[in-house]
């Protein structure tokens, strides 16, 4: 199910044009139009399945399992995964997350320094 002022499901639906690097029938991984590294892509559920983790039901797990295992397979085809990645779900406020709906962040291609 797509939310109409959701800008996530603007860019699934293709009413919003961004860089789509992978796509299938229920996930799209696309460029950060910020990027804050030189690999930032960010891999969403299609449908507006949650806003965020802290959202997730209790039979949503595989489906979050799911963007991990297309951001392992996105940062193997991107040569970054040899040297090293960070993947990140900013969750509500104080997490950083801007935009309600689920999505992973795959940074990599340079050195991302301590943060954790
Ligand atoms: P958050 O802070 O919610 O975890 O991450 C949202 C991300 O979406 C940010 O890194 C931001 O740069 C990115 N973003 C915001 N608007 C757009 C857009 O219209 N297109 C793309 N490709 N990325 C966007
Ligand atoms: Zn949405």
């Amino acid at each position: 199910m797509r939310k109409a002022e959701c800008l996530f499901c603007k860019i699934a639906g293709h009413d919003i044009p961004s860089d789509i690097v992978f796509e299938d029938d229920a996930l799209i991984a696309f460029k950060d139009i910020h990027p804050k590294a030189p690999v930032h892509l960010l891999i969403i559920p299609k449908d507006h399945v949650m806003a965020s983790v802290a959202d997730m039901a209790d039979d949503q797990q595989l489906l979050l399992g799911s963007l991990l295992h297309r951001a392992k397979i996105l940062a193997e085809e991107q040569g970054i995964a040899d040297m090293g990645y960070r993947l990140v779900f900013n969750v509500r406020k104080h997490g950083g997350q801007e935009v309600d709906h689920v999505h992973l962040h795959l940074l990599g291609g340079q050195p991302l320094g301590h943060m954790v």
